[in-house]
């Protein structure tokens, strides 16, 4: 239930429920934040337990079929997101799971090679603008997430968490304003965890409305991430076939495609650059919503984004040469979601901080500013501040998802993967930090926390990161 909203109720009589385990650091949610964290705690030796309501690790970049990682490197060529998301790359790419621009090209000009990225529909992930005004390419990787889901399970495995798939994070346990656990259903009922940290993950936030943590939902609906989404891959298209026909009848083709939009369809699609997914596109289509937290609207949304997923298959099936033989492969087990709540932290990020260009004295990760156009290339950095994952007031709790404190301008260009698979790293380190030196997450020692993440390989000022900027940043 949000805030300031009255119904009837009933009264849930009390009951005693089996305390699963007793943990250090208990991480709700699986997405790029909550594996980020898990590993993160369990490699700085925190006994740590990952509860994922789904059967797969990933969130939205498996099972949300939102298959690629972009913003990695800046629009000068300089790589900014290292660490384990870089890590996570490195292990997909020996897989033949991961698809990137070679190191040369990143902040490369080569019109052949940024008609690669055009030609793919995939121009918001990998073409800015120079100073000049020339395209150039950046810095984004493209996975496939069926062996990401794998890749991650070894990934928190190996470093030692215990993984509870199928396993709804429900309630906190409190005692006064700390949060001590987490209750926790599954087909085996409802249980409880009980630990010295626990780190909100949940990507929306589940659990600050339970913790009466200080949060914000609203979001402007001009935004992106005020939208839930449907994808779906259709599979088995001869591409070039396409292509040829978008060439040789590009009046035909846009006559198609309007009259797909007109059906309720949806005429924008990728296609991927992976070679061991020949034949394949994805849709990302992003829908109006007015919640993308309220279970109701998510049913709206789910069922009429179906109906449109099919009729944009059985359209492009009948009239677009080279889908003759396409099927309908995949919709993505989970629906979409862009925002949701964000927590109120001992810092609130705002649009200010984009054009900050000082770092934090708990600066825990730098980001390349890439989507603000003229203003990105003047402030192609972002410092994010340990801070923003601290909830004001509550203790025993971290936030480590697209849930960060944050103003909307912020949240809506720095809450994509790479981003909460290093605000979960940082979550991560600094949980099993508190338990070591047995302080509160909100006293942790950010020159210890800043050292240990520096030892894990993450970018922060004041370190020399391997690349020079392919341009001079006093040229803009
Ligand atoms: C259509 C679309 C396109 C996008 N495109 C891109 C893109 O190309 N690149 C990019 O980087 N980002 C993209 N994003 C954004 C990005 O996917 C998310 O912002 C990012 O995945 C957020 O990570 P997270 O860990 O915060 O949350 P999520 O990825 O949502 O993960 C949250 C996890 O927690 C689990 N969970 C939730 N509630 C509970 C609970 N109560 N108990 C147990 N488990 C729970 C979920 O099942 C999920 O696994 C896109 C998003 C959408 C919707």
């Amino acid at each position: 239930m949000e805030k300031g909203q009255s119904f009837k109720t009933i009264t849930e009589p009390a009951k005693k429920i089996r305390i699963f385990r007793e943990a250090d650091v208990i991480v709700v949610g699986g997405g790029p934040g909550g594996v980020g964290a898990a590993i993160a705690a369990a490699r700085a030796g925190a006994d740590t337990v990952l509860i994922e309501r789904y059967g797969h690790l990933g969130g939205m970049a498996t099972g949300g079929l939102v298959n690629i990682i972009p913003n990695l490197g800046d629009i000068y060529g300089k790589q900014h997101i290292f660490g384990l998301c870089q890590e996570l790359i490195d292990r997909l790419d020996a897989r033949q799971a991961a698809s990137y621009p070679e190191k040369k090209d990143w902040g490369t000009t080569d019109r052949k090679i940024v008609e690669r990225y055009l030609d793919a529909n995939l121009r918001h992930f990998y073409v800015r603008l120079d100073p000049k005004g020339k395209e150039i390419v950046l810095y984004t990787a493209l996975v496939d997430p069926e062996v990401m889901k794998d890749e991650l399970n070894t990934m928190v495995t190996e470093a030692g968490a215990k993984v509870l798939l199928h396993s709804w994070g429900t309630a906190p346990v409190m005692d006064g304003n700390t949060v001590k656990g987490v209750i926790f259903e599954s087909k085996s009922g409802r249980q409880a965890i009980l630990g010295k940290v626990i780190i909100d993950s949940t990507g929306d936030g589940d659990l600050l409305p339970q913790v009466g943590a200080e949060y914000i939902s609203k979001i402007d609906p001009a935004l992106r991430i005020s939208h839930l989404c449907f994808c779906f891959w259709i599979v088995n298209v001869d591409i070039e076939k396409v292509d040829e026909f978008k060439l040789s009848h590009p009046q035909k083709h846009e006559e198609l495609m309007q009259e797909l939009t007109s059906l309720s369809g949806f005429p924008f699609y990728f296609k991927t650059l992976l070679k061991t997914q020949e034949g394949v596109i994805w849709f990302h289509p992003h829908l109006e919503c007015s919640s993308q937290t309220d279970v109701e609207e998510m049913t709206r949304v789910d069922i009429t984004s179906r109906k449109r997923a099919l009729i944009t298959w059985e359209f492009l099936k009948k009239y677009v040469p080279g889908f003759g033989k396409s099927f309908m492969m995949l919709t993505a087990p989970q629906l979409g979601t862009t925002g949701g709540r964000r927590i109120v932290g001992e810092y609130m990020l705002t649009e200010e901080d984009m054009n900050r260009d000082e770092p934090f004295e708990d600066t825990v990760v730098v980001f390349a500013d890439n989507d603000r156009g003229e203003l990105s290339l003047k402030h192609p950095e972002m410092y994010i501040p340990y801070r923003s994952l601290v909830p004001l007031k509550i203790d025993g709790l971290l936030v480590a998802c697209r849930a960060f404190s944050s103003d909307e301008s912020v949240n809506n260009v720095f809450n994509l993967i790479p981003h909460c698979l290093c605000f979960g790293q940082a979550a991560g380190t600094a949980a099993a930090l508190a338990i070591d030196s047995d302080v509160s997450v909100r006293n942790v020692d950010y020159g210890a926390l800043r050292n240990s993440l520096i030892k894990q390989g993450v970018n922060l000022p004041g370190v020399k990161t391997v690349d020079k900027p392919t341009l001079s940043r006093e040229k803009v």
